[in-house]
């Protein structure tokens, strides 16, 4: 058995509950086998493994908060602090039914290895409830996110750890939080980031990870000898990542002829009109159907997922398991030589099968989320440096930093491939890339 065999099976026995986190082990450790076996020794002999796949610390605690009838109502909130060799703990907080710990700590083992690609000093942490934002009024969203605040505020801190938004966390719950935090520990200081623009928030964070998206497809695009200008692009989603993702392609010169939302996509052959898209989702918060009604030549499909539309380039940018094996062989079928993920897990396993063959086949190129949606995070941890030097740059100031983060974060991932002998593999190249940077600081650290 290989060392990270030996790791995956002791973490098999102390959790066999924990099938969303045993999943994200197993396949993170199978592509670090590589350098694992080049630098066995070294490893074992500290234990860096099995220190890697166990979180620095849980906590879990009961959320008591008041409903408008009255009524007293408890929810579990947790903060997974995973690893914290490079920097403070950084990962979103997370509000929706189907958080638990197996899923948080997945969450959070992920983020360790995106936020080292950044080369930004910030670790992995992740952590939420299982509180539903959605159907709440605003007054019992605060009333939660106070209690929620009430109890996290004790383990948190600019230097020691700093959440973010997440699904069912926005611009609304970060101000409660920031709020409540504010109030109990008397401390005016960058503790959460996506702050609002009057308390410390970060111009482009905004836009950053649309944005990311697109600068490190232009790379992987160019690494491969060809040019983003005149490429035709699928997108899914109609969402934040989406709308600035297709803003930012049109900016280089490719033409994105879809955007959808949970309802059915758009097919606009001359190019998805963005002030269209603003108008319905940022103006009035309406369907994406709507976009027909606006642009009579653009076509609407009730139901559908944009794959089966001919593309370059696609860039699902909505949600989880979005693109499953028929989907992929659709697009690939179809002449899409290129998938870079906006979306966290877009492609499910069987749709990443699909693209290994492809690649071994014919070239074809896929930048994982973890990579490629790192803009995000990047930008985040901009706005804690502004923070803490008490000052806030130019949109275009944060702009070209997150440009040459993601420019950086292609090269670190595709010599990461290269030098363990699976180039063009960004899958291994992305695990590896941010494996190293942690486990040099692991070792150097002693056994902590
Ligand atoms: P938004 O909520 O702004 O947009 C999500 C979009 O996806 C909406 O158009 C939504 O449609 C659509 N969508 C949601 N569920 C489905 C579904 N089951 N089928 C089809 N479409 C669906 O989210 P974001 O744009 O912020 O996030 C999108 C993805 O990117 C998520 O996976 C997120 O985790 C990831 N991400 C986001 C980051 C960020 O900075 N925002 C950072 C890193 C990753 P509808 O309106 O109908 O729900």
């Amino acid at each position: 058995m290989s060392y990270v065999e030996e790791v995956y099976a002791g973490l098999e026995a102390k959790h066999p509950n924990e099938s969303e986190f045993l999943e994200a082990a197993k396949r993170v450790l199978d592509s670090l086998e590589p350098i694992v076996s080049a630098h066995e020794e070294k490893y074992r002999s500290t234990a860096l493994l099995e220190r890697l796949v166990e979180p620095e610390r849980i906590i879990t605690f009961r959320v008591p908060w008041v409903d408008d009838q009255g009524k007293p109502q408890v929810n579990l909130g947790y903060r997974v602090q995973f690893n914290s060799a490079i920097g403070p703990y950084k990962g979103g907080l997370r509000f929706h039914p189907s958080v638990n710990q197996s899923i948080l700590k997945f969450l959070g083992f992920e983020q360790i290895f995106k936020n080292s690609l950044t080369g930004l000093p910030i670790g992995g942490g992740k952590g939420g409830s299982d509180f539903d934002p959605k159907g709440k009024s605003d007054a019992e969203v605060m009333r939660f996110c106070q209690s929620f605040m009430t109890e996290l505020c004790k383990y948190i801190g600019k230097d020691t750890d700093v959440p973010a938004g997440d699904i069912g966390v926005g611009g609304r719950e970060i101000g409660y939080l920031y709020g409540q935090y504010k109030r109990i520990t008397g401390l005016y200081e960058g503790v959460l980031t996506g702050k609002g623009l009057t308390f410390g928030g970060s111009l482009a964070r905004t836009e950053a990870t649309g944005y990311g998206l697109v600068y490190i497809t232009n790379e992987v695009v160019k690494g491969a000898g060809r040019d983003l200008k005149g490429k035709t692009i699928v997108v899914s989603g109609s969402g934040n990542v989406a709308q600035y993702a297709i803003q930012k392609a049109e900016q280089l010169g490719a033409k994105c002829v879809t955007c959808s939302d949970s309802n059915g996509y758009v097919y606009d052959p001359d190019g998805i009109k963005l002030d269209v898209v603003f108008d319905i989702k940022q103006g009035h918060r309406g369907r994406i159907r709507e976009y027909v009604e606006k642009v009579p030549t653009a076509q609407y499909f009730e139901g559908q997922k944009p794959w089966s539309v001919p593309c370059d380039i696609a860039l699902p940018c909505a949600t989880q398991n979005e693109i499953n094996g028929e989907d992929a062989r659709t697009l690939i079928k179809n002449g899409c030589w290129c998938v870079c993920e906006g979306a966290n897990m877009p492609s499910d396993a069987d749709a990443i099968d699909e693209y290994e063959k492809a690649r071994e086949e014919k070239g074809f190129l896929f930048m994982p989320a973890k990579a490629a949606n790192a803009g995000g995070v990047a930008v985040s941890a901009l706005e804690m440096s502004q923070n803490s030097e008490r000052l806030s740059w130019s949109f275009d100031e944060v702009d070209h930093k997150l440009e040459d983060i993601m420019k950086d974060i292609y090269s670190k991932v595709s010599t990461a491939a290269k030098t363990y002998g699976h180039e063009g593999d960004f899958v291994v190249g992305a695990n590896i890339a941010g494996f190293q940077k942690v486990a040099e600081a692991m070792s150097a650290q002693g056994l902590v």
